[in-house]
C-alpha cells in the first residue's frame, strides 16, 4: 500500500529532497518518478549499477508461495522467531526491511503496531503484503529515505546475494537512515563453516542421491544458490567490514541447520516431489514433459498451502518439525559458524 505515512517518509534516492506531486518529483533536483502502481513507490535511483540480482528474474517467482502469504513455518518461523527476539519493536519505533522479497515478514509481524516500510529491488509483492504494508521497490544502495529516518531495520537472506562492495554501499545506507542507537538485524551467513557444518554435507549428499533417484527435486535451490555472492569470508570479517560501516555486533548467535537439513532438504522435499507426481498425473499429457514438470511443482505447492490450510494434522507435524528444529540453536547456537542471526547496532558517527 502508500499510507500517507510512507509519503512522509520517502525523498529522492539521488538527493535526498523532498518528493511532491504526482508522479513524484523531486522539490531539489527536478527528476520525476513515474513508475508508481497503485499500491507500491518506484523509488528506483537513474544510476544503472551494473551489479543486479537474479531475484528481478521472474521465473524466481513464478512459484505459488509468492501470491499469498502462509504463516511462518519451519526454517522461515525460526527465522522470524529470532528477528522477533532480536530486534523487539514497539509502537514507537519506525521499521524497515531492507530488500523485503514478498514482503511477507511484514505481514507476519503487523503486531509490532510500529510503522513498517519494505523495500526491495523486485517488484514481486504479495498480494497480502500490497494491502496491508507500505512497499517500495528502490535500491539498498541508494535509499530514498533521509538521513535517521527509522529506528530498526532488518534484513533477511539479503547479505549474501551482494558482492564485497555493495555490501559495504548497503551496510552504508542503512546506518545512514537508522538513527544512532538504532539498530540492524541480519540473518546471513559467512563462507567459513564450523567443523559441526560436515554433518550439513551428509545431510546434502543425501539430498544429491535422493534427487538421482527421482524422489527429490532441488532444482528450485539450486536456482536460489546460484544468485550467492557471499561477500564475507569469516566472522572476524563481519566485525571488520561491520565497524567500517557504521555498525559494531551487539548480538550474535550461529545457526547451523543439521536437523533443520534433514526436515527441510529431505522430508519436505520427498513430499513435495509426491505431491508434484500427484499433480502431474492430474495435468494429464498435454503438455511437453518439462513444462508439465514445472507445472506440477507449482500446482504441489498451491496443493501444499491449501492442505496446510485444511488440516490441524498437518499443521501439527509441522508446528512439531519446527520443535524439533529449533534443536540446532539450542545444541551449536554459540559454535562459530558459517550461518548466523546478529543485532547490528548504529554506532554514533565520531
Ligand atoms: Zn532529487
Amino acid at each position: 500500500m502508500i499510507s500517507p505515512r510512507l509519503l512522509d517518509l520517502v525523498r529522492c534516492p539521488e538527493c535526498h529532497g523532498l518528493l511532491r506531486g504526482s508522479p513524484l518529483t523531486c522539490a531539489s533536483c527536478g527528476r520525476a518518478y513515474p513508475g508508481a502502481s497503485a499500491d507500491f513507490l518506484d523509488l528506483r535511483p537513474q544510476v544503472a549499477f551494473e551489479e543486479r540480482t537474479k531475484y528481478l528474474d521472474e521465473a524466481l517467482h513464478a512459484d505459488a508461495r509468492h501470491e499469498r502469504v502462509s504463516p511462518p513455518l519451519l526454517g522461515s518461523k525460526i527465522r522470524n522467531d529470532m528477528l522477533r527476539a532480536f530486534l523487539a519493536p514497539t509502537a514507537a519505533d519506525v521499521v524497515v526491511d531492507l530488500g523485503c522479497g514478498s514482503g511477507r515478514a511484514l505481514v507476519w509481524n503487523r503486531d509490532w503496531g510500529a510503522a513498517t516500510v519494505g523495500i526491495d529491488i523486485a517488484p514481486f509483492f504479495a498480494q497480502d503484503a500490497r494491502s496491508q504494508v507500505d512497499l517500495v521497490v528502490g535500491d539498498l544502495r541508494r535509499l530514498p529515505f533521509a538521513d535517521g529516518t527509522f529506528t530498526r531495520a532488518f534484513s533477511l537472506d539479503v547479505l549474501e546475494h551482494l558482492s564485497p562492495d555493495a555490501l559495504r554501499a548497503m551496510l552504508a545506507e542503512a546506518a545512514r537512515v537508522l538513527r544512532p542507537g538504532g539498530s540492524l538485524f541480519v540473518y546471513t551467513h559467512v563462507r567459513r563453516n564450523a567443523r559441526i557444518a560436515v554433518g550439513l554435507r551428509w545431510v546434502n549428499a543425501l539430498a544429491r542421491r535422493l534427487e538421482r533417484a527421482g524422489l527429490i527435486d532441488m532444482r528450485q535451490e539450486r536456482l536460489r544458490k546460484s544468485d550467492h555472492l557471499n561477500p564475507l569470508a569469516d566472522i572476524p570479517e563481519l566485525h571488520r567490514v561491520v565497524a567500517e560501516c557504521g555498525f559494531r555486533v551487539a548480538r550474535i548467535r550461529y545457526y547451523t541447520p543439521i536437523v533443520g537439513g534433514v526436515v527441510e532438504n529431505i522430508l519436505m522435499r520427498m513430499a513435495e516431489r509426491q505431491m508434484a507426481r500427484r499433480a502431474a498425473a492430474r495435468l494429464g499429457s498435454h503438455m511437453d514433459a518439462a513444462a508439465a514438470d514445472q507445472e506440477a511443482i507449482k500446482a504441489a505447492r498451491t496443493a501444499a498451502k491449501a492442505h496446510i490450510a485444511r488440516s490441524g494434522t498437518t499443521r501439527a507435524v509441522l508446528r512439531a518439525l519446527t520443535a524439533a528444529m529449533k534443536l540446532d540453536l539450542l545444541l551449536f547456537g554459540s559454535i562459530e559458524s558459517g550461518p548466523f542471526f546478529a543485532l547490528l547496532e548504529r554506532v554514533p558517527p565520531r
